[in-house]
């Protein structure tokens, strides 16, 4: 029964809950031991936070017995993923150079769950400092896929995305730089959604490219994600990016009526490179909506193949200054036996930091030093604003834009670990959404012959979150494929 219920989605829950068919404490630990049994395996978490989970499950359990309101997401198992800050916590980014770091605050999502009374049960494993595809540069453990222990869960917030999949946790939290949320949801088959930036306070979440990150739920439905967010958006003056705009009642208000809706497909990722069984997977979503009454419309987006180029140049700039600040001074790791300080310096970056974040350091002090500034930070910050122009034509045009959320669905594990030029290419899809700044999401529409999940990503123009869970959950109601889980 408690297995059966953890499976289910967070509104289902709840009803559970507020029913007395469960209580909040025996939801609470039967997460954690689906953690305990399956995590030796799946190695989506890095530490647990078991005391403070109960305990918030008991308050919940007393609010219900007092026949107080509970809010909707209080006594629904969470993880966060281990680059967001929850007092008293360790918060590693899967890296050595943070492996004892103490949190000495909560983010403001962090304080946003507790206020909620959501049970936080653990730090989920990522790709070291949210650097990847597939979750292999975390410099603790890989993630594995639940569908197939052989393939990646996708990257960076991998273990945020397998938790989920594998009803481990009911909701989890992830960052998205380029497409760490949706890439992971897609490759797992769940939901994964990135507001527009600005919408969730970024306080509190490890940096790593100011101007792209943002802060998202993964969820099993579109329903339990709207009111995830709902729960972590908003204004915080602690963040001087935050937008302070009301974020609406979305979660409540979801129908199925898509009469009248305009849908684009982008022409640029429906060609070539797409798999054959992805590629039929979105037409036959893009089909649904015909069906459903929405109008269909082939909109180019030419720049978007240079999406990545730009990224790599911006994401990496922005990286290797907000990276500077480790130094084994301030944080974490410090080098042993050193002779001065610059040696301290450079043998605490040297031991603390893996592979792929230093050659992301490398590459984003060269595009910013002098002489190539011009030549590649500036133009790739011209290309991007290109790129917005692009997005801003074709919303005038559309309501939402589809596109597969990867070209292929999960590869194998090690198959691309030594390629970092094809792991890059993985994010075609989705960077361009961080470079302009809109919400985008990825969720479940198909699978594979090898029964591996196939998302589909929907894009909408920035600050339209209601029109694109809306559009997403009346597609999600007409394919009805969000109750299938992995056989794990
Ligand atoms: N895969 C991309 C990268 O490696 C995106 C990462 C992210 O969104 N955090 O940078």
């Amino acid at each position: 029964m408690t297995m059966d219920l953890l499976e289910k989605t967070a509104v289902e829950q709840h009803k559970a809950l507020i029913n007395k068919e469960i209580s909040a404490v025996e939801l609470t630990k039967s997460s954690i031991e689906r953690i305990e049994k399956l995590d030796k395996t799946l190695g989506a978490f890095n530490s647990l936070c078991v005391d403070d989970a109960i305990k918030t499950a008991k308050l919940v359990d007393e609010k219900i017995a007092r026949k107080e309101e509970i809010p909707m997401l209080a006594g629904i198992p969470t993880a966060l993923k281990d680059n967001m800050n929850y007092k008293g916590y360790k918060t590693t980014c899967s890296s050595k150079i943070l492996e004892n770091f103490v949190s000495p605050y909560d983010a403001t999502i962090t304080a946003k769950l507790k206020e909620n009374l959501v049970p936080i049960i653990g730090k989920t494993n990522l790709d070291e400092f949210a650097m990847g595809s597939s979750n292999e540069n975390s410099a603790f453990n890989i993630v594995r896929n639940p569908y197939n222990t052989n393939k990646v869960p996708g990257g960076s917030s991998g273990g945020s995305a397998a938790s989920v999949s594998a009803s481990e946790v009911t909701l989890s939290l992830g960052s998205d730089t380029g497409g760490s949320i949706r890439l992971p949801a897609s490759f797992c088959g769940i939901v994964g959604f990135k507001p527009t930036y600005g919408r969730v306070s970024r306080y509190g979440l490890v940096a790593f490219a100011s101007s792209l990150d943002q802060i998202g739920p993964f969820a099993k439905s579109i329903e339990d994600t709207a009111y995830l967010y709902e729960a972590i958006a908003g204004h915080d003056v602690k963040d001087s990016t935050s937008l302070n705009l009301e974020t609406g009642n979305i979660a409540s208000t979801l129908s199925c009526d898509v009469k009248g809706l305009k849908v684009g497909y982008i022409k640029e990722l429906m060609g070539e490179g797409i798999a054959d069984d992805v590629k039929k997977s979105i037409e036959n979503a893009i089909k649904t909506y015909e069906k459903m009454g929405a109008a269909i419309k082939e909109i180019s987006l030419p720049l978007i193949t240079h999406s990545i180029g730009v990224y790599y140049i911006v994401a990496t700039a922005e990286a290797s200054s907000n990276l500077a600040r480790f130094d084994g001074v301030r944080y974490g790791y410090r080098a042993q036996n050193c002779e001065n300080l610059l040696d301290m310096y450079c043998k605490t970056r040297a031991e603390g930091f893996g592979p792929e974040v230093k050659r992301r350091i490398m590459l984003g002090t060269y595009a910013l030093s002098s002489g190539y500034y011009d030549a590649y930070y500036k133009k790739a910050q011209q290309i991007r604003r290109l790129i917005a122009q692009d997005f801003d034509k074709a919303f005038r045009e559309v309501d939402i834009l589809v596109s597969p959320t990867c070209p292929t669905t999960a590869f194998d594990l090690n198959s691309k670990a030594n390629n970092p030029l094809e792991m890059y290419l993985t994010d075609i899809a989705t960077i361009s959404s961080n470079l302009m700044g809109g919400p985008a999401l990825s969720m479940p529409c198909g699978f594979d012959s090898d029964n591996m999940p196939i998302g589909i990503q929907i894009i909408a123009d920035k600050l339209n979150e209601k029109v694109l869970l809306n559009s997403a959950y009346a597609l999600e109601q007409e394919l009805g494929i969000y109750n299938q889980r992995p056989k794990i």
